[in-house]
């Protein structure tokens, strides 16, 4: 079990300890990197003032423009899906609050982390800074297309859900990259897949159903 260090200047620490120590395990999360990392971002600095003393409750808040931070399990599990060893190139589309950036920025060596919605970007682009995540970059853009310049990613995280596999996160896993992604026919009903670009096909693994909010595509057809 990973022990979060007692900071008594901390007022989150408690909460944050009981997430990592009891919430995290329960869903199964038990990569120690990855219990590490949620043991060191601070959530509550991704969600809005008034939400603060619920940051740690393991559950989806509301982070304005109708969007939310995901669920610390959620968030946890697709870090961990993910296969990070510390030295990655790690895309991630909806970056919403940026709060799965910062925690995919202590995984990875270089996190990429594409939001469509402007004041959500400059918000989540701001707050890595002053929080000093200097490994995390958000681009504001279409996330469904990827991120060519920046392409071949080790892990591409979807932290929104698709409707269809968006066919240029296929193309830009580098050999052996995982895309891990929600997709289904409702937002509310969505298969947790891991592909694998293996050298002669694509692997798919399913890890159960989840909710979130959908992947605005129009990037064409998906696959
Ligand atoms: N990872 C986020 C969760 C954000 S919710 C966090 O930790 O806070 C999903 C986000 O995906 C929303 O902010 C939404 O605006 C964004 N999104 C939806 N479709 C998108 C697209 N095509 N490209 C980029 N971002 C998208």
């Amino acid at each position: 079990m990973t022990s979060v260090p007692h900071n008594a200047d901390d007022p989150f620490a408690d909460a944050r300890r009981r997430m990592v120590e009891v919430q995290l395990p329960r869903h199964e999360v038990a990569d120690p990197r990855v219990l590490a990392a949620m043991a060191a971002v601070p959530r509550e600095e991704f969600v809005p003032a008034s939400l603060r003393d619920n940051a740690y409750i393991d559950s989806s808040l509301p982070i304005g423009c109708e969007q939310t931070i995901s669920q610390p399990c959620v968030t946890a599990l697709m870090c961990e899906l993910a296969q990070l060893t510390g030295a990655e190139r790690v895309l991630e589309i909806g970056a919403g609050s940026g709060y799965g950036a910062a925690v995919l920025s202590l995984l990875a060596g270089e996190v990429y982390a594409v939001e469509r919605i402007a004041a959500l970007a400059e918000q989540a682009r701001r707050r890595l800074q002053r929080l000093g995540y200097v490994n995390a970059a958000i681009v504001l853009g279409d996330g469904a297309r990827g991120l060519p310049d920046a392409a071949p990613f080790d892990a591409i995280v979807v932290t929104a859900g698709a409707d269809a596999l968006p066919k240029p996160l296929v193309e830009q896993l580098a050999p052996g990259g995982r895309l891990i992604i929600p997709v289904g026919p409702h937002p509310r009903e969505l298969t947790m897949y891991r592909f694998t670009a293996e050298p002669d096909q694509l692997r798919v693994e399913e890890f159960g159903t989840f909710a979130f909010v959908p992947l605005v595509r129009d990037d064409g057809p998906g696959l």
